[in-house]
C-alpha cells in the first residue's frame, strides 16, 4: 500500500505557482483573490483563513468580504458586481454553504465566469461536462492531479464516486469521464453502495460521514480518495474512510489529513494564477 500524500504534492506545485505569480509581478500583475464569507459558520472561517494564508505565501492579494449572516441577497449581489468590475481581481470565491435566505444559485450565478475559480458557474459546469476548458472544481481537480502524479491513469478503470453533490461528486464523475474510466456514481438513495464500491479499481469518496467505506467495501488492490472531512468527537479530523482496516487491501490510499484536502487550496491558487495570467 502506498500513500498518495497530498500535502507534498501541494507543496511543490505551490513553490511552482510562486515562481509563476513573480513572473506576473514583472509585467505589472498581481494575482488577486476576493473570498465572501457570509456568517460566523466556524469551519467555514477556518477554511477561508487556510486559504488567506495560501494566498500569501504564493504571493496572491486576497481580499475577504466578511458579512454578518443576516446581510440581504441584494448587498451580496452588489459586492459581486464590484469584484466582477475589478480590474485588479482574478478570482471570485463564495464560501459555502450560506444562510438559508439566500438563494445560492443565484448568488453564483452573478459571478463572472472568467473569475469563477471555484468552477461554480453553470458556464463552466456545462464547459467541464462538454469536455471543454475552463474552471474546474478545486477538489476534484485536486483528486486528478494526485493521481496524475502518481502515474495512476483512469482510463479503462472501473471508478466509483460516493457522494454526488454540484462541488464534490458530480465534477469528480465528469473529470474521471473524461479520462476515459467507466464511472458509477452513488448517493445517499443507492439501494447498497457495497455492490458499487466492491467491484470499483477507484473508489472516490465524498460524502462526510465517518467510517462509511468499510474493508468488506472495496477489493484487493482498489485505489481509494478519500474526500470527506469529519471531527470525531475527540475533535480528531478523519474522512469517510475506516483508513485502519480498508487502508492494508489498497494499492493507493489518500490520508485525512494531508491527502486531498491541501490539494483542494493549491488547485484553488493555480486557478486564480491562471486567471490572472489571462488578465
Ligand atoms: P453534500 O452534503 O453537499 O453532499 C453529500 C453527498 O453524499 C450527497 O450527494 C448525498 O446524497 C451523499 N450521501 C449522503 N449520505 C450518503 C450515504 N450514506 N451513502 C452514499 N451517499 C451519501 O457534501 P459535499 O459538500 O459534497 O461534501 C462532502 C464531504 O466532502 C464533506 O465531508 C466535506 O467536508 C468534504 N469536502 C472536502 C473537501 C476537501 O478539500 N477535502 C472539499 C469539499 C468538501
Amino acid at each position: 500500500m502506498q500513500l498518495l500524500d497530498g500535502k507534498a504534492l501541494s507543496d511543490t506545485i505551490k513553490i511552482e505557482l510562486k515562481k509563476e505569480s513573480m513572473a506576473l509581478n514583472e509585467k505589472g500583475i498581481t494575482p488577486g483573490l476576493a473570498v465572501i464569507l457570509v456568517g460566523d459558520d466556524a469551519a467555514s472561517q477556518t477554511y477561508v483563513k487556510m486559504k488567506e494564508k495560501a494566498c500569501d505565501a504564493t504571493g496572491i492579494y486576497s481580499i475577504i468580504h466578511k458579512m454578518p449572516s443576516t446581510i440581504s441577497q441584494t448587498k451580496i449581489l452588489e459586492i459581486i458586481q464590484m469584484i466582477n468590475q475589478n480590474p485588479n481581481i482574478d478570482g471570485v470565491l463564495v464560501q459555502l454553504p450560506l444562510p438559508k435566505h439566500i438563494d445560492t444559485t443565484k448568488i453564483i450565478e452573478a459571478i463572472d465566469p472568467k473569475k469563477d475559480v471555484d468552477g461554480f458557474h453553470p458556464f463552466n459546469v456545462g464547459r467541464l461536462v462538454s469536455g471543454l476548458d475552463g474552471y474546474v472544481p478545486c477538489t476534484p481537480l485536486g483528486v486528478m492531479r494526485l493521481l496524475k502524479a502518481y502515474n495512476i491513469d483512469p482510463k479503462g478503470l472501473d471508478a466509483c464516486v460516493v457522494g454526488a453533490s454540484n462541488i464534490v461528486g458530480k465534477p469528480m464523475m465528469n473529470l474521471l469521464l473524461n479520462a476515459f474510466a467507466t464511472v458509477d456514481i452513488c448517493h445517499i438513495y443507492t439501494k447498497n453502495l457495497k455492490e458499487h464500491t466492491k467491484k470499483a479499481d477507484l473508489v472516490i469518496v465524498g460524502v462526510g460521514k465517518i467510517n462509511l467505506i468499510t474493508e468488506d467495501m472495496v477489493k484487493e488492490g482498489a485505489i481509494v480518495i478519500d474526500i470527506g472531512i469529519n471531527k470525531t468527537s475527540e475533535g480528531k479530523i478523519v474522512g469517510d474512510v475506516d483508513f485502519e482496516h480498508v487502508a492494508p487491501k489498497c494499492s493507493y490510499i489518500t490520508p485525512v489529513p494531508g491527502g486531498v484536502g491541501p490539494m483542494t487550496i493549491a488547485m484553488l491558487l493555480e486557478n486564480t494564477i491562471l486567471a490572472a495570467q489571462k488578465r
